[in-house]
């Protein structure tokens, strides 16, 4: 197995995707002997196509090892057992060796051809290229809540592309080195990816119906998909600065606690009116003790988050003649 470094990782997640496979391949090495691509990259191109297998319980594995002893360029993950495409890219993101990364789903509904275009415009000086679906070839049950979800993220991200959530898309190593993923956040990369200030763009790209297969993800992507999106507006806004968040959740609450506790006091004192039998003073009570733990838990943020920042809080484009060394530590050494 050779440790050269190559030029272009291809990463593709799959569960279960068996009978997608062969064609997928053939594809991928159809594309990848186009010599228009090839031009793109200084001589001479290089790749590797890295199936990272998401726990399949069908032969999608045995399948790809068959493959490999004719096609060097091929290489496999296997997980113990379903982690996710999340678990399953940020391994591919691990392994790469490229300069430039390319993910694309297994189940032949993102186009390989595409990759040369999203190449082309990364030359136009982007870190991040991803795909859109423009005319998306699923159900409308799938279609509506995605339009839903890409509305709803770029409302608060302020992230004006059209479609977060493609699986064609092309980095720069250096992005897929800083991005952490967990849970299912591969549908947030852009909105994670901007935030670290990287340039990002969008590619309209071919869509294919699905052929063979189902889908993965049920409705339960929905729930899993929202807990997903507070974890990322909370990262990418309050992450190391969680008091700010807790502390005015919880100074609010004291305030409005304090305000109706004070209220029923003064009736008590001026007006001589009973306190024991209004229900508001347990409001009171209620929105004083939760100021109280909303602010301690923004303390107890801070000192996490103080006592865990090994990583830095920035993201270097380049550096220009530092040591070895020096370079090193924010990682552009080449
Ligand atoms: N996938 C995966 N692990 C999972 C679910 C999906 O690796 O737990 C892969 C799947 O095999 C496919 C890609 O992620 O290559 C996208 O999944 P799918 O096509 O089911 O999603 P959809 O296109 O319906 O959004
Ligand atoms: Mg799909």
């Amino acid at each position: 197995m050779s440790t050269a470094h190559c030029q272009l990782s291809i990463i593709v997640p799959l569960f279960n995707e068996r009978e997608s496979l062969p064609d997928l391949i053939g594809q991928l090495y159809l594309a990848l002997a186009d010599k228009e691509l090839h031009n793109l990259f200084p001589e001479p191109f290089s790749f590797e196509i890295i199936m990272v297998d998401d726990g399949s319980t069908d032969d999608s594995c045995t399948l790809i090892g068959s493959m490999i002893s004719s096609k060097p360029e091929l290489r496999l993950i296997s997980f113990q057992r379903n982690f996710g495409k999340t678990a399953a890219l940020s391994a591919g993101f691990m392994a790469a060796t490229g300069d430039l990364v390319c993910t694309i789903d297994a189940d032949l509904q993102d186009d390989p051809f595409a990759i040369k275009e999203m190449i082309k415009k990364m030359h136009e000086g982007y870190d991040l290229v991803s795909g859109w679906k423009q005319k998306r070839k699923d159900p409308l049950s799938k279609i509506i809540p995605s339009k839903l979800f890409n509305a709803v993220t770029r409302l608060f991200t302020g992230i004006t592309i059209h479609d977060f959530n493609c699986g064609l898309k092309v980095y720069r190593k250096e992005v897929t080195r800083r991005l952490e993923l967990h849970g299912d956040m591969h549908r947030y990369i852009p909105v994670l990816a901007q935030w670290m200030g990287f340039r990002i763009a969008e590619l309209p790209v071919k869509h294919h119906a699905r052929k063979f297969g189902t889908t993965k993800y049920g409705s339960s992507r929905f729930f899993s998909g929202l807990f997903d999106f507070f974890s990322v507006l909370f990262i990418t806004r309050y992450l190391r600065r969680p008091m700010h968040f807790f502390g005015m959740a919880g100074l609010t609450s004291s305030l409005f606690g304090f305000i109706i506790s004070l209220y029923i006091t003064l009736d008590k004192i001026l007006l001589n009116k009973p306190v024991s039998n209004r229900p508001i003073l347990f409001l009171g009570i209620l929105l004083l003790i939760l100021g109280v733990q909303l602010f301690s838990t923004g303390l107890l943020g801070e000192m996490l988050s103080t006592s865990s920042s090994k990583g830095s809080s920035f993201a270097v484009r380049e550096t220009l003649n530092l040591t070895a060394g020096q370079a090193k530590k924010f990682g552009s050494a080449d």
